[in-house]
């Protein structure tokens, strides 16, 4: 298949927000999608690979930059200069390749397989003489582009496709294109993908019209799947009216979500973005093994650290830095040892638990795992429907340094990658304060060319004197998101307090002006822009030259209306402080 008639449907499909149109589109497209060109089902969601592959194609926007000077005889330093004022490196190479063409007429015709091909190579290549290898594999596709695929080419390499199309239009499409639409066979779809992680399989089954082979699809150890995500109820009562009583009550960890799959002696560790954390946590490889019962098993868990003197536990921020390094360790592990909770069982000893009541998958996990502190254990939970025990055990969730509580319906299955309501989670009341931004991080990968990771700052004490007390990059928007399946899904409550309005591009051109010094990624801003921010706590820390940092700051509006003089000061931040000590951590 030529490459350009993908690239006319990115065209297409980002030329419409409405999801049903989008539907449409991709729909007719997959109608004559053949079984052969079954692996541009992952280049439509911008991938090489099935999402449980950890394979990805990797590439630097400074090597993107590289290849398109290369491949349109620019000079590099021009190439970055387009990426500042255009801020979209795609756009860029659309560009300059469109410059470049009137000046040559031959070309080669690209097509999909070739794309796949190199692009598959490039993850492989190692050691000494890459860079010049990848560059030789891009320029290769680059130089047969026309300037259209040459943007598609480049989103594609840096991993930012930017066509607002997610897995559920391209299940929805399927459907369309090959049945009527129809829920249930949406739903017979959509299992298959929940279970296999890999829609050019489902592709080609839905395509020959055989729903009994989708069924037959199933979970399988070492690839992992998306984990199930919870919505949110602001009452416990309202909690118990949704689930109905009794239900499971369980503390909701502040740690970073872990899916551990278990097959005879092989133990592998992923992370909620199916990145595969193995070699960051052989600890927790040897909890598994040595302290839960059964030959083969996915396990859901949260991951929570704790500091060995004082045994309290700590909150994600810290451990954070655990996921990402690789080397040191047996160092890390010793400064930041984490304690794994065990909340679900995905499969036991070959057999899938996902169709199995939450009741009866949470009796199994009791049953197979042997309960060490600090090492690993099954999570706090009761069985209950009496609101006033709840609100006892969601305060002791607080008091041992956890977000809240999850309450969990009984009778429910586990649905991958679904939001679903059978699972609420409830934390403590959200409060604002109006702060200026006073620094920022030039952000990367999909965030490239955008200010993100914005410092906060509340007035201190001095005339002219701000205090940092934050970071934040949540509530604000990428501006393909606007209409993306996640927001839609979000509640009205969630897309109100993230101030829908507010996006990276937005906030990187109004501070823009107001740098006054980069150091590598970091800038320094002039105190001029103030935001709203919600946030779900207060604590101490040394991170700040304030003494404090929020906990789960959040934009909610920029505040133009305000002064300057009227942003909190440090005294309103310890009294907010104080008054949640009041309020709920030791009610
Ligand atoms: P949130 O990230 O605020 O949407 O909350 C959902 C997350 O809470 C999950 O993705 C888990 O990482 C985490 N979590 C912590 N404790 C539990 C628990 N007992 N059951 C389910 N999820 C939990």
């Amino acid at each position: 298949m030529r490459y350009l008639k993908l690239v006319e449907l990115y065209e297409e499909i980002s030329g419409t927000t409405k999801r049903l149109e989008k539907t449409e589109i991709l729909s007719k497209f997959l109608r004559y999608l053949s079984s052969e060109d079954r692996d541009v089902m992952y280049l439509l969601l911008g991938d090489i690979y099935p999402e449980y592959d950890e394979r990805r194609i990797g590439i630097s926007n400074q090597l993107a930059i590289k290849a398109i000077a290369k491949s349109t005889g620019t000079e590099e330093k021009k190439v970055i200069h387009e990426w500042k004022v255009i801020g979209d490196l795609g756009n860029v190479a659309e560009k300059f390749t469109l410059h470049k063409k009137q000046h040559t007429l031959h070309s080669h015709i690209l097509t999909t397989k070739k794309v796949i091909e190199n692009l598959r190579k490039l993850p492989e290549l190692v050691g000494k003489g890459t860079v010049g290898k990848k560059l030789g594999l891009i320029n290769e596709l680059l130089t047969s582009a026309n300037p259209v695929e040459a943007k598609y080419l480049v989103r594609t390499l840096i991993g930012d496709l930017r066509i607002g199309i997610q897995e559920s239009t391209v299940r929805e499409s399927m459907a369309v294109a090959f049945f009527k639409k129809d829920k249930e066979i949406s739903e017979k779809i959509q299992r298959a993908i929940d279970r296999s992680n890999d829609l050019a399989v489902v592709f080609d089954i839905v395509q020959k019209k055989k729903l009994k082979e989708l069924d037959k699809i199933a979970l399988q150890i070492g690839k992992p799947i998306k984990a199930m995500l919870a919505q949110k109820a602001v009452t416990i009562k309202e909690g118990f009216e949704k689930l109905g009583t009794p239900c499971a009550v369980e503390y909701k960890y502040d740690g970073f979500r872990l899916l551990i799959h278990k097959n005879n002696d092989e133990v592998k560790l992923f992370t909620r973005s199916l990145e595969n954390v193995t070699k960051q946590f052989p600890e927790v490889v040897e909890y598994v093994k040595k302290y839960v019962k059964g030959s083969s098993f996915i396990l859901d868990s949260e991951a929570v650290g704790f500091n060995r003197k004082t045994k309290k536990y700590t909150d994600f921020q810290a451990i954070s830095q655990r996921i990402r390094r690789k080397y040191h360790i047996e160092k890390l592990q010793n400064e930041l040892p984490v304690e794994v909770n065990v909340f679900d069982i995905l499969l036991y000893n070959g057999k899938s638990q996902l169709d199995e009541s939450f009741e009866k998958r949470t009796k199994l996990l009791r049953r197979i795992v042997k309960n060490h502190t600090y090492k690993i254990i099954s999570s706090k939970q009761i069985i209950t429907g009496d609101e006033k025990k709840t609100k006892e055990f969601y305060k002791q969730a607080l008091r041992d340094n956890q977000e809240g509580v999850m309450m969990k319906n009984l009778k429910a299955e586990y649905k991958p990658g679904r939001r679903v309501g059978h699972m609420l989670k409830i934390k403590p009341d959200e409060r604002d304060l109006d702060l200026v931004i006073t620094g920022a991080e030039w952000g990367t990968g999909k965030r490239s060319g955008w200010l993100s990771s914005f410092i906060l700052s509340c007035k201190g004490k001095k005339k002219g004197e701000y205090l940092e007390i934050g970071k934040v990059g949540t509530g604000v928007k990428e501006k393909s998101q606007a209409t993306s399946h996640a927001s839609a899904e979000a509640s009205s409550n969630e897309r109100r307090k993230s101030g829908e309005s507010l996006t990276f591009e937005e906030l990187t051109k109004k501070l823009s002006p107001l740098i006054i010094s980069e150091k590598g990624k970091d800038v320094k801003i002039k105190p001029k822009i103030i935001v709203a921010v919600t946030y779900q706590e207060i604590q101490k820390s040394p991170n700040y030259n304030s003494g404090w940092a929020l906990r789960f700051p959040r934009f909610t509006a920029l505040r133009n209306d305000k002064p300057l003089s009227e942003i909190a000061d440090i005294d309103e931040v310890i009294e907010d402080f104080k008054l949640q000590k009041r309020n709920y951590r030791y009610g």
